[in-house]
């Protein structure tokens, strides 16, 4: 049956429930017949991502996937640098912006193309923290006029791939983390003989905020303190290397919300500098480092899900902060270089999940059970629920913890039947059912309570691993906006939390987005005509490459997708990648898929000769294992009917 759209629900209502115009920052919005869209580029081409969705899935592409707008990702690249040039102008500064992508927050080779493609006019550059990143930036850099940043622990082989991009005349920088690492370069200096550009990467006493706090102090795990810089200011001459320092260097943590912490930092990196170039140091180049945050929870506020800044703001106050800083000491401005990673790249992608089940705690429980014999704490549960004219709403939830508390006991100790704990069970959530309803008309409602909507709250089981495609989420409980991608012209009914096909109880999101605080669950649509997809927005960065392989469910399929004026729908889908078979996954935890099969069918073997399978069933069972194999590792959703159908034979 078609659910007709209530009166007094819209699209609009739906895009500022969820958000979409507050955290979509002009790239996301909903469309008058309820589909979520997205605008790559912030302009009037507008994209149905359900088109997307079901493009892909013709493809022979299903849910979970990732969907990638190349052309945002372009945009954001743009707008960084956009508003660092901007920002330059106003304030009349010296110098230029010169930003470096840090390749750890994607590694995916086609978003680093895209990066470094749309980059090209603005001498976007690229960052490392390992030697395989450095192997990256080193082969995916072009001309010799953007910065390669290289930062992390560094061994021996590290420092001479980096040396190696200087042979080339890269600007490859080596900033400095580790008081043991100059010495390594400055004995490869001397046996080489090139000269190396350096950075110093100073342990700021100004402390992040948010959840990477931790990445500056005196416990930090990076940088030099001042006694160490000052020794390897000493080292530098006397090994005569001191033209080559040419960088400060520092990192605040990622997602910083507070733009004070940001003006701090960077004046307080901005005197380093300063004293460092009246030592006579060449310097040149200020590195803020990355920290840039992307406003998840869509409220403008210093929350760890949100920032309360713009990004045209960030780089105003960095410009502006150093250059007071450099004009009080005399000291001419450096270029100034970032390392923004989140900021760029979470936007582009989305994770696509579809719904494949709706668990109700009452509805799972049936309907109303009337034990042969009922106990009498079922009858003392009866009357609470038929008590609401003369008891409060607190008193009867009280009532009823209580009293479900006791049946579970009775049942424990031997005096309470299956169907009389069936009955308590199923008249405790209709207790809390009923207060819930009642709570929905009045204005306040106490502490206490909150948590019933929460209890109530159905689980949606979603075709994903938490693990796999939202590892933060789990780690840190970072939150990202959730939402469905079509019927939103339809009034979202039903609070949920989603739970994904782990088997871990961990495996869920159960934390949203909110504007005052933390939302226990989101509200979507009943499930009617499959499939309901939902979108988690906001997840090019870091999630690709954290996930692990819980339960060995694989990389999901990704699609990437351009604009297209001449297409119907106005994009095209330019690269697939399929994820991972089963026997894919197998493979990295050691199982060989021939060696697998051989055993089956040894198994097999054995059986038929024992006539306990039928030889053509050893067959069939032996091709549904292979077929197996080359599957992928979530849900199926072939609709049933396709399934072979069982033949049940009469006696
Ligand atoms: C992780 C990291 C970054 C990127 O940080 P974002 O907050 O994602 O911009 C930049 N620089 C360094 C040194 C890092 O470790």
């Amino acid at each position: 049956m078609k659910r007709k759209p209530a009166a007094h629900w819209s699209a609009a209502k739906s895009e500022e429930l969820y958000g979409f115009k507050r955290w979509g920052d002009g790239h996301f919005a909903v469309d008058n017949e309820g589909f979520a869209t997205v605008q790559p580029l912030g302009d009037e081409r507008k994209i149905r991502i359900l088109d997307v969705v079901r493009e892909a899935v013709g493809m022979g592409l299903s849910a979970p996937m990732v969907i990638r707008f190349q052309d945002l990702l372009r945009n954001r690249v743009s707008q960084l640098n956009e508003v660092f040039a901007k920002a330059i102008k106003e304030e009349d500064y010296p110098g230029r912006y010169r930003g470096v992508f840090p390749i750890k927050v994607n590694q995916l080779r086609e978003v680093v193309e895209e990066i470094i493609e749309a980059g090209r006019d603005f001498d976007y550059g690229l960052e490392a923290g390992s030697r395989p990143e450095l192997m990256i930036a080193l082969a995916m850099h072009e001309g010799t006029k953007r910065l390669i940043i290289c930062n992390g622990y560094k061994d021996l082989d590290y420092l001479r791939l980096a040396l190696l991009g200087r042979k080339l005349g890269k600007q490859v920088i080596i900033v400095v983390e580790q008081l043991s690492e100059l010495d390594d370069i400055i004995a490869l200096a001397a046996e080489t003989g090139v000269e190396p550009m350096i950075g110093f990467r100073a342990k700021l006493q100004t402390r992040g905020e948010g959840k990477w706090a931790t990445s500056t102090g005196d416990n930090a795990k990076f940088g030099l303190n001042t006694a160490e810089i000052l020794s390897a200011c000493e080292k530098l001459k006397a090994s005569k290397l001191s033209d080559c320092l040419r960088l400060v260097h520092f990192h605040i943590g990622s997602q910083v919300p507070n733009i004070l912490t940001i003006k701090n930092a960077v004046t307080e990196a901005s005197r380093f500098y300063c004293q460092l170039h009246k030592m006579g140091f060449p310097m040149g180049l200020l590195d803020v480092g990355g920290g840039l945050g992307i406003d998840y929870d869509g409220s403008r506020t210093n929350f760890e899900s949100s920032m309360n800044y713009t990004m045209a703001e960030y780089a105003r106050d960095i410009v502006s902060n150093i250059r007071e800083i450099c004009t009080a000491e005399a000291v001419p401005p450096p270029d100034i270089v970032s390392e923004s990673g989140r900021a760029v790249v979470a936007p582009h992608a989305l994770l696509v999940v579809e719904v494949v089940e709706r668990i109700n705690k009452r509805e799972s429980l049936g309907k109303h059970r009337q034990p042969a014999e009922k106990h009498a704490i079922v009858s003392s549960l009866e009357a609470t629920l038929q008590n609401r004219p003369r008891l409060g709403k607190l008193e009867r939830f009280h009532d009823a913890v209580q009293k479900k508390a006791e049946a579970f006991s009775l049942f424990n100790l031997g005096y309470l039947d299956l169907e009389n704990r069936a009955a308590a069970e199923q008249l405790f959530w209709q207790i809390c059912e009923q207060i819930a309803k009642e709570i929905k008309k009045t204005g306040y409602v106490p502490e206490e309570l909150h948590e019933l909507n929460k209890l109530l709250a159905d689980q949606y089981v979603c075709n994903f691993s938490v693990f796999q495609s939202l590892l933060d989420h789990w780690a840190l409980g970072q939150l990202f906006p959730v939402a469905p991608l079509h019927r939103l012209t339809e009034k979202p009914s039903v609070d949920a939390i989603l739970v994904d096909i782990t088997c871990d109880s961990d495996g869920k999101i159960s934390r949203f987005i909110d504007l005052q605080d933390v939302q226990d669950y989101v509200p979507l649509h009943p499930l009617g005509n499959k499939p309901y997809y939902l979108g988690i927005f906001l997840t090019g960065a870091y999630q690709d490459i954290m996930g692990d392989m819980h339960n060995l469910f694989g990389r999901v399929n990704e699609v990437h997708v351009f604009l297209e004026d001449d297409e119907e729908d106005g994009f095209y889908i330019e690269e697939s990648i399929s994820g991972s078979s089963v026997g894919e996954v197998m493979e990295d935890v050691q199982y060989q898929q021939a060696d697998l099969c051989r055993r089956m069918k040894r198994q097999i073997d054995s059986a038929t000769r024992k006539d306990v399978l039928k030889p053509r069933e050893g067959i069939r069972l032996l091709e549904l294992y292979e077929r197996q194999l080359r599957n992928k590792t979530y849900l199926g959703t072939e609709p049933f009917s396709t399934r072979p159908k069982r033949k049940v034979k009469k006696r």
